[in-house]
């Protein structure tokens, strides 16, 4: 399996569910919620690969990513 490079915080409370940051994610690793969030929205989930690219961060209208690369990546990686 190769290793992430990448990951992703996601403010899962701040989201509206607009689905925009999952056809601009690159490996495809977004993919949005059967349960909803506090204010009644599905939300991304994150599976393994992210690559740490951002494009998740730049088009989210509600700033819920907060994307970390590299070491940061792999000091918070705790699931698979
Ligand atoms: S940082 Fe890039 S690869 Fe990772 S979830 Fe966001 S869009 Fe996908
Ligand atoms: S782009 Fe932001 S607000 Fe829209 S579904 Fe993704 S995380 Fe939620």
């Amino acid at each position: 399996m190769a290793k992430s490079i990448g990951t992703v915080d996601i403010l899962v409370d701040s989201c509206k569910g607009c689905e925009l940051c999952i056809p601009v994610c690159p490996p495809k690793v977004l993919v949005m919620s059967k349960a909803v969030n506090a204010i009644g929205f599905r939300y991304p989930e994150l599976r393994d690969g992210c690559t740490g690219c951002e494009l998740c961060a730049e088009i989210c209208p509600d700033y819920c990513f907060e994307v970390f690369r590299g070491r940061a990546a792999e000091a918070g990686e705790v699931s698979a």
